[in-house]
């Protein structure tokens, strides 16, 4: 086993990440920017190291301040979290070179799951259904135009780079096409570094299923079972729920069984999430793969008492899976991330400083977050300052659960989406079940300017 593990992040992640190491009992090395000085993870690792300024690019994205701190403090492995460089394969690769285990998959994983043009092609290669789209990269306007007489309208055109919800476009008619092409092209080149593109049928009600899946690259590959994260917007991820309410038995085996497929496809090892479309109650298509914990990990870890970072850095030292290869869900699990952000302003983001933050407990309530009063929430990074996980023996107990638990969280000094997920499991829909990824386009009055109701 390590013998100290330096965590390359910050916030939520990287308290969560310090804790599994000391149940394993693991020394801890957190790295800080300027601006994180009084943060959490830095004051519950073992040690500490400024890697610099507040702009991500150069700290917590700086590689080579990160490999000097790691050789400097004596770190046998880093652990990326998500975000930051956790999907960077040269990382994983500088890492290996320096003799720092990665905990992570192998950089070619990363790598061939990284352009999400190629991966559908590989998926489909396997047998694993797709969006029906354009077979891999489309290279301009004319190539886009043939596809386009396939698939239909609407479509989406999406970067092969892109990720976070972030470069996508819906495209309604061929005129729309042309311009939308170029457009997409010059955006994905300044936010992703590349300006590829892929096509893929717009669905219009699909729900957002992923599988999760760990694999110890000695042959074991299993799916730990699925999470809900239908609740988005803008393609945000911002409600999960574990098991996917009313899944047929088939079409979940069919899902966990692709995704196994998917991991083993690519010689996939540790922690990964395997994420599909599901369409009706039979259709499901590979839309990527995460190689990386995700935020919403915590409603799997509810449901099948299983520590998924502490099996991410088991599995990175070497030890072989010791889990059942059916692995089975027991009762249901919530996850609200809890964002500094405003909801009856459009979400625009709430930085400053935390004048009270008093966070909910009982029974079947797990609170993640760096989050704590007198804290000031730094304007450089993510929003997401919390996340409640509610577990209860069905839905029903867990949305009842969730609810009592964010009518006690109380966070002054800042607006935090509360309001917004309050609106979400009041939803008559919502408690029946009816999940799709423009929910809540659909079915949450947010007012004029974005306000949610009162409940
Ligand atoms: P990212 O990597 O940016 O998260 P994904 O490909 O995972 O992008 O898609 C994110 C979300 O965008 C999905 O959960 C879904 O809501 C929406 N989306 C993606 N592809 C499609 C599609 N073909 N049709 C409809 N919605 C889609």
């Amino acid at each position: 086993m390590f013998n100290k593990v330096l965590i390359a992040n910050r916030g939520e992640i990287a308290v969560r990440v310090i804790r599994a190491c000391r149940d394993l009992g693991i020394r801890t090395a957190a790295v800080y920017s300027e601006a994180d000085r009084d943060a959490l993870h830095v004051r519950l690792a073992d040690e500490a190291f400024c890697i610099g300024p507040p702009a991500a690019r150069d700290s917590y994205l700086h590689i080579p301040n990160i490999i000097a701190t790691a050789e400097l403090l004596g770190a046998d492995a880093i652990h990326p979290g998500y975000g930051f460089l956790a999907e960077n394969p040269h990382f994983a690769e500088i890492c290996q070179d320096c003799k720092i285990t990665f905990i992570g998959p192998p950089p070619e994983a990363i790598h061939k799951m990284g352009n999400k043009a190629a991966a559908r092609q590989m998926m489909r290669k396997a047998g694993i259904p797709v969006v029906p789209g354009s077979p891999g990269p489309v290279r301009d306007e004319a190539a886009a135009l043939a596809v386009a007489r396939t698939t239909g309208y609407p479509l989406l055109i999406k970067a092969a780079a892109g990720g976070g919800g972030r470069g996508m476009r819906v495209v309604q008619s061929p005129a729309d096409l042309r311009g939308a092409f170029a457009a997409a092209g010059q955006e994905a080149a300044a936010a992703f570094g590349s300006a590829e593109l892929y096509i893929e049928k717009y669905l219009t009600e699909p729900r957002h299923i992923e599988v999760q899946i760990l694999a110890d690259g000695r042959g074991n590959v299993v799916a730990i079972g699925e999470r809900d994260c239908s609740i988005q917007r803008r393609h945000q991820k911002l409600l999960e729920e574990s098991p996917a309410v009313g899944l047929s038995p088939r079409l979940r085996r069919a899902l966990l069984r692709a995704a196994v497929r998917a991991a083993t496809v690519v010689g996939y090892v540790n922690a990964g999430t395997v994420e599909f479309l599901v369409e009706g109650t039979n259709h499901l298509y590979f839309i990527e793969m995460n190689t990386r914990i995700q935020v919403e990990h915590p409603v799997t870890e509810m449901v099948t008492n299983i520590d998924l970072v502490k099996e991410q850095i088991k599995i990175a030292a070497g030890e072989r899976l010791s889990l059942p290869r059916e692995i089975e869900a027991h009762g249901h699990a919530i996850e609200c991330r809890i964002n500094a952000e405003d909801p009856a302003r459009d979400f625009l983001p709430s930085p400053g400083q935390i004048t009270a933050f008093i966070p909910p407990g009982g029974p079947g309530i797990r609170v993640e977050t760096h989050a704590f009063t007198g804290y000031t929430i730094p304007p450089y990074y993510d929003s997401l300052i919390a996340k409640v996980i509610a577990w209860g023996r069905d839905r029903d107990e867990a949305i009842a659960r969730m609810r009592r638990a964010l009518g006690e969280f109380d966070i002054g000094g800042i607006q935090t989406t509360i309001p917004f997920h309050l609106q979400v499991l009041d939803n008559a829909f919502f408690r029946k079940g009816e999940v799709y990824v423009n929910f809540v386009q659909r079915r949450i009055d947010l007012g004029p300017a974005g306000r949610p109701r009162s409940a």
